[in-house]
């Protein structure tokens, strides 16, 4: 029988942190403590966290050292002109602006180009898009391609349905239109990736239209390794000249660079417009921080300046991508549903699927996350009607999920794939006993993003009929 090849980490472990596991007992009494909201459970009590992959990244042994070399003067800071030739070489941008991180970018941007009553587009908003969107009084529009929502294996799902977007700037007018955002990758449909093509229409329509085109770069390297393995002509092409073609085709970037920039934190804007560039500093100095520092610490850009590289190399790169695939692999046999073809940074369980005694407004997403952790102190993210449903703010009706999901998203360099074979372990002992799960009720929630606070009930079990 010949045996599936792991994916190998190309790097070795220079510095450890213990994790530990707690007894079967003790993981019993926090989740009941946490009234079964895991946001509310400490670290220290979690054995593999897979809440996450933003700002959980391991440092290499020379972000650690640049770390140490950061210049902490306030203005014109040796760090920040070595973090701003960086980004430079890799979006092809005339200004950069530093951020602490990606939300603050937004902010930013939106304050100084979303007017009141004014679309954004964008392939897909990622959450705190969206809410920074409405905090201006903007409206975010997301277009997504037909397919991102299929069962097909098509290797582009994250994709702009370009052709909904011309039909929509001709309703609308390209003067109601504040700015188009291409998301990299798609975070919201899955981590799945844009093609070169779909980023070259999108970005032929924004100009003929004379509309600003963005990217959302949070995790741009993982996309450009897409385009490399799956859109032809693109094989031979380097990561780096991949990104350089794709960020010639927008006028700005505002990034998260606590995933591919490989940090803790930080994020930044990069843009040609010298007027814009200047009404975005304007502000900045008002709540950021001075524009060579922006809220960081000199030794953060540093930092940055090296990770941002290291996130172009192809080996790294084809490990994640790999250990991604790979994790999605063993789940599946272990007998859980998961999202295809699976994408950078997480892998997707269909809890609607596997729990289909469960009905969304019973959230079989957070029954299957609850599991994780009551079986293995695994912790993970509920994407689904726990998240997204809840009462319409604005007509009272009781909303749900298109997809009841659960995220397992993977912090880069840090688990190895014994940890993540330990992960499908976990996966078969729950879909072992999948019959005994049972749905949740909420029993104490805030009226927005009530995912992170809210309280939950076991409801009594029901029998399943097979
Ligand atoms: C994480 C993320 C953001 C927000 O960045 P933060 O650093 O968490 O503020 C924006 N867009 C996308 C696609 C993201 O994944």
């Amino acid at each position: 029988m010949s045996r599936k090849r792991q994916p190998i980490e190309p790097h070795r472990i220079k510095s450890v942190e213990p994790i530990k596991q707690l007894s079967a007992h003790e993981r019993e009494q926090r989740i009941v403590e946490a009234r079964y909201n895991i946001f509310r459970i400490d670290a220290q009590d979690i054995f593999i966290d897979l809440l996450t992959d933003s700002g959980t990244t391991a440092m290499s042994a020379r972000q650690w050292a640049a770390l140490m070399i950061g210049d902490e003067s306030y203005a014109g800071a040796a760090s920040f002109r070595n973090f701003e030739r960086t980004v430079k070489d890799i979006f092809r941008k005339r200004f950069v602006i530093p951020c602490h991180q990606g939300r603050s970018a937004e902010n930013l941007m939106f304050s100084t180009v979303v007017e009141k009553g004014k679309y954004v587009l964008n392939n897909t908003h990622f959450d705190t898009t969206r809410g920074n969107t409405l905090h201006k009084g903007g409206i975010p529009i997301d277009l997504p391609c037909p397919e991102s929502t299929s069962d097909e294996m098509e290797p582009f799902k994250g994709n702009m349905d370009t052709e909904h977007l011309e039909a929509f700037i001709n309703e609308h007018g390209a003067e109601s239109i504040a700015m188009v955002v291409m998301t990299v990758t798609n975070n919201s449909v899955g981590g799945l990736p844009v093609s070169m093509a779909n980023i070259h229409a999108t970005s032929e329509i924004c100009r003929r239209h004379n509309i600003l085109f963005f990217f959302d770069g949070a995790r741009y390297a993982e996309n450009c390794y897409f385009i490399k393995r799956d859109e032809p002509g693109y094989g031979n092409k380097s990561v780096s000249d991949i990104a350089n073609e794709m960020f010639e085709c927008c006028d700005g970037v505002m990034m998260s660079a606590k995933k591919d920039g490989m940090a803790n934190i930080g994020g930044f804007i990069a843009l040609n417009d010298e007027d814009l560039y200047q009404r975005v500093t304007e502000l900045m100095i008002i709540i950021e921080g001075f524009p060579t520092y922006g809220g960081l610490a000199g030794r953060d850009l540093e930092v940055l300046a090296v990770g941002l590289r290291e996130a172009q190399d192809f080996d790294y790169l084809d490990f994640r991508i790999n250990q991604v695939a790979y994790l999605g692999e063993q789940i599946k046999q272990a007998g859980m549903p998961i999202v295809e073809p699976t994408g950078g940074h997480a892998v997707f369980v269909d809890a609607g699927k596997f729990l289909p005694h469960v009905p969304p407004n019973e959230f079989p997403g957070q029954s299957v996350a609850v599991e994780f952790y009551r079986e293995g102190g695994i912790r993970m993210s509920e994407i689904g009607s726990l998240m997204f449903g809840g009462k319409d703010p604005n007509t009272g009706e009781e909303l749900i999920a298109v997809r009841e999901l659960v995220r397992l998203a993977m912090p880069r360099r840090v688990y190895t794939n014994s940890h993540y074979d330990y992960v499908a372990d976990v996966a078969a002992r729950i879909a072992d006993r999948r019959d005994s799960l049972t749905g949740y009720k909420v029993v104490h929630q805030t009226a927005i993003l009530r995912h992170f606070t809210c309280d939950l009930e076991p409801l009594a079990h029901k029998k399943v009929h097979s």
